[in-house]
């Protein structure tokens, strides 16, 4: 059977605002354990949640970047579950009313463009952090993520390939940065995917029946644990088998995936509204203020950059991917350095010493002035090109002036002949024989 692939995704993205989602306690990954925690956000009995107005903005200013409209009232609801994370045994979420739906996301897979569309995105909380210690058997549990500001971002089925799902989650991560909303950052568990996925003959009108893997949190897990169930998927049907609604683990470890539970619905968590918090109400004079200060794009400043710069796309889309180096790139051609040159001192050079330094938040640590400085006795001819790549690496992360490096360091290259000649006179001295046979 030729089968079609059909995926839909979940996405939790993490919030980066300063405090919790219904309570005070600092939103800080990293501390003591059960350090970033209160009545409210361990589910004390009688403690009140109150909405965390940072959030709200946060998810607009998502919701605006994804094409949502966004609601007026959204409202708050209970999702009943057990878990030793979860102390509260409900995750504050919003089921019935999201406050973002029906967005749409453009995604390019191989010089394609395709609109992936988006169901809803909403507020809820995060759950707490297991700790298990495989030596002694035990398990710890840290509270601090619990009620952390959780975005979850709902597409409809429209992916038919694992590279349209990679290109996707790129782009809601580019997004989801340059809106300020998250740092995203996926060894921190700050976006993780949950992944629907069913077959179907091709040509057919119907959807399979879907299986479900949760809490993915590596773009390398996601992509394998896809091609592993589409395979797995495919056999079962090819061999005349059926595929069962369940919920699986995808073990990147072990390179599989084992089934969890069936797959639950919206009956088992018994879903109502929550009663202790008001619909939450947006005017639309909020939203305008909110869409008033919306930063630029990636993909608007990719377009932006092509336009302005003569850019081939990929150069483009390079320069606009992260701010630090967008940012940086403004600056060198504010200070005058050709647009052409600086995109290729920080796709060449400056890439590799970058990714040489493996830092966790990387940086360009040289200021503009001095790059347009080197680039400037380059093209003079003081230096050559490798002792320019070279003293960009002696002046990184010193703020030394580049010009008076290469005075020091005597790097300058020889301008006046006669040193040279007085060398190669030596050499011609030192060795008759070869001159007489040239
Ligand atoms: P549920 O409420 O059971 O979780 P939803 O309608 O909310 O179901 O869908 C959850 C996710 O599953 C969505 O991203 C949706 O696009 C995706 N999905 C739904 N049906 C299918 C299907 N047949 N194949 C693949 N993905 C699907
Ligand atoms: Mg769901
Ligand atoms: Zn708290």
């Amino acid at each position: 059977m030729n089968l079609e692939i059909v995926i839909g995704l979940e996405t939790h993205i993490e919030q980066n605002t300063t405090t919790k989602m219904f309570c005070g306690c600092r939103n800080e990954f990293g501390a003591a354990p059960n350090s970033c925690c209160c009545d409210v956000c361990t589910g004390m009995p009688g403690a009140l949640p109150v909405i965390n107005k940072e959030a709200v903005s946060k998810i607009i200013r998502l919701g605006l970047a994804l094409g949502c409209k966004i609601n007026n009232i959204s409202v708050f609801d209970r999702k009943g579950y057990f878990y030793p994370d979860n102390p509260k045994a409900y995750q504050i979420t919003q089921f019935h009313h999201p406050i973002c739906t029906n967005g749409l996301v453009e995604i390019e897979v191989g010089g394609k463009t395709k609109n992936i569309r988006i169901h809803e995105i909403h507020l809820e909380e995060d759950a707490g952090k297991l700790i298990h210690n495989n030596l002694t058997g035990e398990t710890l549990v840290d509270f601090n993520r619990c009620g952390v500001p959780l975005i979850e971002i709902v597409t409809e089925p429209d992916f038919r390939s694992t590279a349209e799902v990679m290109a996707y989650l790129e782009k809601i991560k580019a997004i989801a940065k340059a809106v300020d909303a998250s740092e995203c950052r996926m060894e921190r568990g700050q976006l993780r995917c949950d992944v629907n996925i069913s077959l179907r003959p091709f040509g057919s009108e119907k959807f399979g029946e879907r299986t479900e893997m949760k809490n993915i949190n590596s773009f390398r897990a996601i992509e394998r644990a896809i091609n592993y169930e589409v395979e797995r998927q495919t056999e079962i049907l090819n061999d005349g088998g059926k595929i069962f609604q369940q919920t699986l683990r995808w073990d990147d470890v072990a390179g599989e995936n084992y089934p969890m539970r069936s797959k639950e619905n919206a009956n088992d968590y018994r879903y109502f509204r929550e009663p202790d918090l008001n619909p939450l109400y947006v005017s639309d004079e909020e939203v305008e203020e909110i869409k008033a200060k919306m930063p630029l794009l990636p993909h608007q400043r990719k377009a932006m950059y092509t336009e302005k710069y003569g850019f081939s796309s990929y150069d483009s889309e390079q320069l606009s991917k992260e701010e630090y180096i967008y940012t940086f790139f403004d600056a060198a051609v504010e200070v005058g350095i050709r647009p052409k040159t600086a995109s290729s001192w920080i796709q060449g050079e400056i890439a590799k010493i970058i990714n040489e330094e493996m830092a966790e938040k990387p940086a360009i640590a040289v200021r503009p002035k001095d790059l347009a400085s080197i680039i400037k006795m380059q093209e003079e001819g003081t230096i050559s090109q490798s002792t320019a790549r070279d003293v960009l690496k002696m002046i990184w992360g010193t703020n030394q002036n580049p010009e008076q490096v290469v005075k020091e360091k005597g790097l300058a290259a020889v301008s006046d002949d006669s040193a040279i000649r007085g060398v190669l006179q030596k050499i011609f001295d030192a060795n008759p024989q070869a001159v007489a046979d040239y």
